[in-house]
């Protein structure tokens, strides 16, 4: 664990050095309070700090609250060491953010059981973090393919949607759907259909863009959300999606499966009134005339409404 201190007096930041290095910390050692609040916005800055109060540049306290101006991520355990030792003083280095406070001269066993109490708290905290990602993870993501969930990739869709009104720029959307899927799992069997639309994701989400979106939308069905891309383009990155499936055989096992899919395309374009639900539907349209047309196709369908008789008229 790498341990920040912050102390102006050369013969007290060195007793502080030794003795943590001697209790195995990694320190880093400051002997001004600009210097401190330099490293503590480096990244992967120390999680612990000990800081004296009285400093050249910025005070102990004045750090503390920079620190926690800046939010509450990553968490900093600040710990302030001061000569200060009045029950005011206590409440104004705590107001300004501190965990801790320890009065110098300092008694070893006490700061080794502080800072030990420091290193408890900042592993909690990681721990929850992890948590959270977590959790984070598991309600945007499909668990089986680790592509955006029906509900992430329908949000981005709308996202993106409001952001192509904003800026006067197209959204592509491809529905695709693997072809004759049901015969994968009953010749092979479940898992090799699972193995199928992992790799399958995997292959889409190799075949486009940083910023656009792959999710699961159902079974064997996906969505893919590219943002800037009009009709033109959009056909392009299809065919290269629907090539990517189709040109190399899947491996299960010791088996070589060939797998196709069937695209639906369509463009959402500025100024049109068509909502996240229309589009998909136009989508869903063109992918069930991929099917009908004879599957392992792309079948691009507008969604402007075509002229009525009367405005042709
Ligand atoms: P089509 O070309 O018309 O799309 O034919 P299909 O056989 O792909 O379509 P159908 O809708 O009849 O079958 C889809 C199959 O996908 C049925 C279902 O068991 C399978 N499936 C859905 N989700 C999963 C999954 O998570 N794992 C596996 N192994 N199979 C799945
Ligand atoms: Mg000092
Ligand atoms: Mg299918
Ligand atoms: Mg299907």
């Amino acid at each position: 664990m790498r341990v920040l201190i912050a102390e102006d007096s050369g013969p007290s930041r060195l007793a502080l050095e030794r003795t943590l290095a001697k209790w195995g910390y990694e320190v880093v050692s400051c002997r001004d309070g600009e210097a401190a609040w330099d490293v503590l916005q480096q990244e992967n800055a120390p999680r612990l700090a000990v800081l004296d109060w009285m400093m050249p540049g910025l005070s102990g306290p004045e750090i503390c609250r920079l620190v926690r101006q800046r939010g509450p991520e990553p968490y900093i355990y600040l710990m302030l060491l001061t000569s200060k030792s009045q029950r005011e003083d206590l409440i104004e280095g705590m107001e300004s953010g501190a965990d801790d406070y320890i009065t110098k001269p300092f008694d070893q066993h006490e700061l080794e059981v502080r800072l030990r109490a420091g290193l408890r708290i900042l592993k909690l905290q990681a721990e929850l973090v992890a948590a959270r990602e977590a959790l984070r993870e598991q309600a945007t993501h499909d668990a089986l393919t680790g592509l955006w969930n029906r509900r992430s990739i329908l949000e981005s869709l709308e996202r993106e949607q409001i952001r192509a009104a904003r800026e006067g720029a197209p959204v592509g959307l491809l529905m695709l759907d693997l072809d004759h899927f049901k015969k994968v799992n009953d010749t092979y069997g479940h898992l090799a259909g699972d193995m199928v639309l992992q790799e399958a994701a995997r292959r889409l989400q190799l075949s486009v863009r940083q910023y656009d979106g792959v999710g699961r939308y159902g079974g064997e069905e996906f969505l893919v959300v590219l943002p800037g891309c009009d009709e033109p383009a959009l056909r392009g990155r299809a065919e290269a999606m629907r090539s990517a499936i189709a040109a190399q055989p899947f491996r299960s096992a010791d088996q070589m499966l060939s797998v196709t899919a069937s695209f639906g395309a369509t463009v959402f374009l500025p100024r049109q009134l068509v909502d996240t639900g229309q589009l998909i539907r136009i989508a869903d349209e063109a992918l069930y005339e991929a099917k009908r047309l004879g599957r392992n196709r792309v079948i691009f369908r507008s969604s402007v409404p075509e002229p009525s008789l009367r405005s042709a008229c």
